[in-house]
């Protein structure tokens, strides 16, 4: 990421000197001093010398739902280079436009779609969409939050309107999740330092419910493929169903 060009550099940059963490470790800005509204160009409008905000990467109606407020990541990936950080104390900075445009009606498009009582039992087209793009946008803002680039900064801005090109993205059920929000990692090497690794797929675990998104040609061969969209009918009832989070980024 070109951290010159990023809006989120400076307050990055401070956190960083003031928590002194590990590189590639999840960075929480919880426990900084908190700083005045820092303006910058916002990543996903690109407009220029926009407020940009602190929001959750989390939304705090899925947190309070999934009663998650203390969970942190369950991977080795995260937990030998972070301290225990609550993946609800996650935050991005965004613009006031985005935060209350396109990313709050992806919210709830999101929650009707994965909560919803009338909720269709086939995932058609446009319910695709509206996970993939959750799924990727949650998956971009974690990997960034990490320290890592899960999609290029370029590509960023394509987001609050479409599927980011050349992305993937899996879904899964988890037969007994042990914790009820989880993120995954998976790296370009396995066994590598995750400290210099590249990650190449997240996966976001809500409730039992795992979307994993990549960059790689191919997913992980227990998810079935939700974007890009194919002819194949998708339904809730017959999603994959691994045992643990670990299955689909292990590669
Ligand atoms: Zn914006």
């Amino acid at each position: 990421m070109n951290g010159t060009s990023h809006g989120l550099s400076p307050e990055r940059d401070r956190t960083a000197a003031a928590l002194t963490p590990l590189p590639g470790s999840l960075k929480t800005m919880s426990t900084r001093v908190r700083l005045p509204t820092p303006y910058g160009r916002c990543s996903f409008c690109l407009r220029e010398d926009v407020a940009l905000t602190r929001e959750h990467v989390f939304a705090r109606w899925l947190v309070e739902r999934l009663r998650a407020w203390r969970v942190t990541a369950s991977g080795h990936a995260l937990a030998d280079t972070a301290p225990q950080t609550r993946i609800a104390d996650l935050v991005a900075n965004v613009c006031g436009a985005c935060n209350h445009g396109w990313m709050s009606s992806l919210e709830v498009s999101f929650r009707q779609a994965v909560f919803g009582t009338s909720r269709p039992e086939r995932l058609a087209a446009p319910t695709r969409q509206v996970l993939s793009r959750w799924f990727t946008k949650t998956a971009t803002l974690v990997a960034y939050a990490a320290g890592q680039e899960l999609i290029p900064d370029e590509q960023w801005s394509e987001l609050p309107n479409a599927m980011p090109a050349g992305i993937r993205v899996g879904l899964a059920r988890i037969r007994r999740p042990r914790q009820p929000l989880d993120l995954g990692f998976e790296y370009s090497e396995t066994h590598a330092d995750h400290r210099t690794a590249r990650v190449m797929s997240v996966a976001v675990q809500v409730d039992d419910l795992v979307g994993i998104v990549t960059r790689t040609p191919f997913l992980a061969v227990r998810a079935t493929t939700l974007w890009p969209i194919r002819s194949h009918v998708l339904r809730w009832t017959t999603l994959p169903v691994v045992n643990r989070l670990t299955d689909l980024t292990a590669g």
